[in-house]
């Protein structure tokens, strides 16, 4: 599909060979740079807008005009100041070498060209994507989209020598940017299609990703058939494909050794390879838990998966999810704890795609363990859900905070509760009785069960302060977490 408009909407710039004379200024430097909403001239995308995408396509080289620029709709000058407003970015490539497999990772580095540009914050990718202009930059010259379509082009061909031809489309035009939206859905649904079909015991290697490396120096990417980048944006076949066009890019394959636990996925190639790029900081990475020494996360994550020592259970969120979770934490709250390249067991960064893997947190018990999810998700991803668990996992219509959780879920008998049961068989008489007056007890947000936390877990408790438990056998009947009156 081709994006379609009114022409009079409609205008057209070209990018010669020479570098365009940008009124901004473009290099790595300006990566991680943040503009805050006092500071921005405008923002694209974001929470508050429902529609915006970015894509890469292949086309045929007979299809796409070398270094054209096209902006749909209303260009920056005529946004007003402090407003929010759609987005979508198509960039269509060819060129004799440039594979379809390569979309997604070309997909990726929009996010990483944009944010070399001065005065520009790109955050996250596909249809989530939230970018921010600030003012200085605005008044410094930048006060077209013009300029970002000939910065993308610009930065593609000095990175990708393979690319013989690439035109970039810009649309604020709302009516554009619907059209479109239902396409884009369907070619990354068939992207990520395609990655299932292959299990991780049928291939030979791995791949790896350090794109993220420049906000979060430790972190590494696995991607295998059944896990997904945690960005969402690549697969295994994606990375397969970039490493071969690109052997010194950042995507690299990582020769699979010996399984060492094939149910928490832990690989002796994937550790020597990890404790390598991650300079000796990660030293074993197991790919289906959340727990022990879970993947680490850079930032970029499409949802978290989070654990809730009051039910021993885990929960779910993506980005676009508002307000607090069941645990009364925001998806922002958690995302500070989990990111940042280090292993935070009980929080993982996740793709949604990898929620439909055979093997998605198949260690901690898979879709078994999951307690609570938002419903948006829970629609998207509903299909994968195995049947009998359908019903049993409240979302946030169903149960509003841990009371209710652990109610729902002794209503519901989810295999959760079995848990609980057995941490309670295994106590001795007396801790028995302690364990059990928490279990009957009126759960607030703040108790956590004596004997069920995982080792190494850490737990976010608002107001910069977090709780990390390490070789820790508690045995106190509860903790009870108050904020001071002032
Ligand atoms: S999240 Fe992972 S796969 Fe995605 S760009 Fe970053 S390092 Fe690469």
């Amino acid at each position: 599909m081709h994006l379609e408009c009114d022409p009079n909407k409609l205008r057209i710039e070209m990018v010669g060979a020479e570098k365009p004379n940008f009124p901004m200024d473009i290099g790595e430097m300006y990566e991680g740079e943040r503009v805050r909403r006092p500071d921005m001239q405008v923002e694209f995308g974001g929470p508050d807008i429902p529609k915006k995408w970015e894509i890469v396509l292949t086309r045929k080289s007979e299809e796409i005009e070398d270094g054209k620029v096209i902006l749909i709709g209303p260009d920056l000058n005529e946004l007003k100041q402090g407003g929010s407003y759609p987005l979508g970015i198509l960039i269509e490539v060819a060129g004799e070498k440039v594979e379809k497999d390569l979309e997604g990772v070309l997909e990726r580095r929009i996010h990483y060209f944009l944010n070399y540009v001065e005065g520009v914050m790109h955050l996250n990718q596909r249809y989530d994507i939230w970018i921010r202009i600030n003012k200085k930059v605005y008044q410094k010259g930048l006060n077209s989209l013009i300029w970002l379509g000939k910065a993308l082009i610009w930065l593609y061909k000095q990175s990708f020598p393979v690319i013989e031809k690439i035109q970039v489309t810009l649309t604020t035009d709302p009516e554009t940017i619907e059209k479109f939206y239902p396409y884009a859905l369907e070619v990354w649904a068939a992207r990520d299609k395609r990655a299932r079909e292959l299990r991780d015991e049928d291939v030979e290697e791995f791949y790896g990703c350090v794109m993220c490396q420049s906000f979060a120096p430790t972190h590494v990417c696995v991607i295998t058939p059944n896990r997904i980048a945690s960005c969402g944006s690549i697969s295994w076949f994606d990375a397969r494909a970039a490493s071969r066009v690109d052997p010194k890019g950042p995507n690299f394959p990582i020769p699979k050794g010996q399984c060492l636990d094939p149910i928490k996925g832990i690989y002796s190639g994937v550790n020597e390879v990890v404790s390598k790029r991650s300079l000796g900081s990660i030293k074993q990475v197991a790919l289906y838990t959340s727990f022990e020494t879970p993947h680490t996360s850079c930032g970029c994550f499409e949802g978290i998966a989070f654990y809730i020592p009051e039910v021993d259970g885990i929960a779910l969120v993506h980005r676009d999810f508002k307000g607090p979770t069941v645990n009364g934490l925001t998806f922002s709250n958690m995302a500070e704890h989990t990111s940042g390249g280090t292993q935070n067991p009980g929080f993982n960064g996740i793709a949604i795609e990898y929620l439909r893997s055979p093997k998605f947190l198949q260690a901690d018990g898979g879709w078994e363990r999951i307690v609570w999810m938002p419903k948006a998700i829970k629609e998207r991803v509903g299909d994968s859900i195995p049947p009998h668990m359908r019903d049993l996992i409240p979302t946030e219509q169903e149960v509003k905070n841990v009371e209710e959780l652990k109610a729902w879920l002794q209503a519901k008998n989810h295999p959760v509760v079995k848990r609980w049961k057995q941490v309670t068989e295994e106590k001795p008489p007396e801790e028995k009785a302690k364990v059990e007056a928490v279990a009957e007890a009126p759960v607030a947000a703040e108790v956590v069960p004596a004997a069920i936390v995982p080792e190494g877990l850490s737990v976010p408790v608002g107001g910069g302060f977090i709780i990390i438990f390490k070789n820790a056998k508690i045995i106190a009947e509860k903790v009870i977490i108050k904020r001071l009156e002032k």
